[in-house]
């Protein structure tokens, strides 16, 4: 919560190299299966939350952005990749994944559902296993140091020891 008691939330890109904060109400949270939000995220749909009625700010760095139509824009980390951005005339929205805490924002409805992958509402249905359920076919897991900014706000990254 902001003094004012608005609320805040934050996220960034995988390396953080961006970072954003948000202070304001949410708006509408959804996924897209159109081949362009397939395309923009590498992904079966892309995950977006409206942040349009809330007040965005970049706190480290900022999106490199494509030009998907004449009408939108993607932003994304140029460092690492990572999509953040729908950036149309009528606002922008934000790659749910991308926030700190994803969690908390559910989406309500499913658009582009004309290219909807065929086995994307099976997935569920598929085996399950934790990460480390493959440690014996990929012993490096067993040693493995993140180098993904933490879900939240850092002073400095990367950290210096590592830099
Ligand atoms: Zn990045
Ligand atoms: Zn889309």
């Amino acid at each position: 919560m902001s003094l004012d008691n608005r609320p805040v939330y934050t996220g960034g890109c995988q390396c953080g190299a961006v970072r954003f904060r948000i202070e304001g109400a949410l708006g509408d949270a959804s996924v897209c299966h159109c081949r362009m939000c397939q395309k923009a995220s590498g992904n079966f749909y892309l995950p977006l939350v409206s942040v349009r009625g809330a007040k965005l700010d970049w706190t480290r760095g900022e999106p490199k952005r494509f030009r998907s139509s004449n009408a939108a824009w993607r932003g994304f980390c140029a460092d690492c990749g990572t999509p953040l951005t729908f950036e149309a005339p009528d606002g922008i929205a934000l790659a749910i994944a991308a926030f700190d805490d994803p969690e908390e924002i559910a989406p309500t409805i499913q658009w582009g559902i004309e290219a909807k992958l065929p086995y994307v509402d099976h997935i569920h249905e598929l085996p399950g296993e934790d990460t480390m359920a493959d440690i014996s076919s990929s012993s490096y897991l067993a040693d493995l140091v993140s180098y993904q900014h933490p879900d939240h706000d850092t002073e400095q990254w990367p950290p210096e020891e590592r830099s």
